[in-house]
């Protein structure tokens, strides 16, 4: 697997372009509330573990207000999961390499990415893929619309194996196809 796609700007301009299309689509709807006009109201944000040279492609979380009920409606997004520090291509790409966590593994992470994540933070990653992804709402109903997936490998690794193409393209298919998972209040996390 190579993850030289992540120093490559081409991919980190793609997602952002798919997050301004789904934002642009939730605008267009209206607020989910009352029916009103959305304005932006974008969230700052700091990503954590991208190259310093395209961080500019994650500082903002795209997000909006209605100006009758006031209510925050943050559009889903392929390059922000929930609140995780870490932008979504590293979340996934990440968690696709987590079966046990080992010095050894710390060591490949360090290695392919340039990063030290704490064991800790790992452990939570995966028992979030374990034991909660496999109870939310969204994968109980899109779990239904794709053929069965060899759970012999656990997620998102599944996941990332079901989606066709090169690295780059099943990760942006499998952060297109969870996105539905960000939207909102972030309630998922
Ligand atoms: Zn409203």
């Amino acid at each position: 697997m190579s993850h030289n796609f992540l120093w490559n700007a081409n991919f980190h301009s793609l997602l952002k372009a798919i997050d301004q299309d789904l934002a642009d689509q939730a605008q267009q709807e209206g607020c989910p509330g009352c029916g009103h006009k959305l304005h932006q109201a974008n969230y700052p944000r700091s990503p954590v573990g991208m190259p310093l040279h395209f961080r500019f492609y994650y500082d903002e979380r795209l997000s909006f207000c209605c100006e009758m009920c006031r209510r925050r409606m943050t559009p889903a997004s392929v390059r922000f999961f929930g609140r995780r520090w870490y932008p979504g291509p590293l979340f996934v790409l990440i968690s696709a390499l987590l079966r046990g966590i080992t010095e050894s593994l710390l060591r490949q992470i360090k290695g392919y990415f340039g990063l030290f994540i704490t064991a800790s933070t790992l452990k939570r990653w995966r028992q979030w893929w374990c034991e909660e992804f496999p109870m939310t709402l969204f994968w109980k109903q899109a779990s239904g619309l794709i053929p069965p997936l060899d759970l012999q490998r656990s997620f998102p690794r599944a996941l990332l194996a079901f989606f066709q193409g090169k690295l780059e393209e099943k990760v942006c298919s499998l952060l297109q196809f969870l996105s539905p998972l960000t939207r909102g209040g972030l309630q998922a996390f």
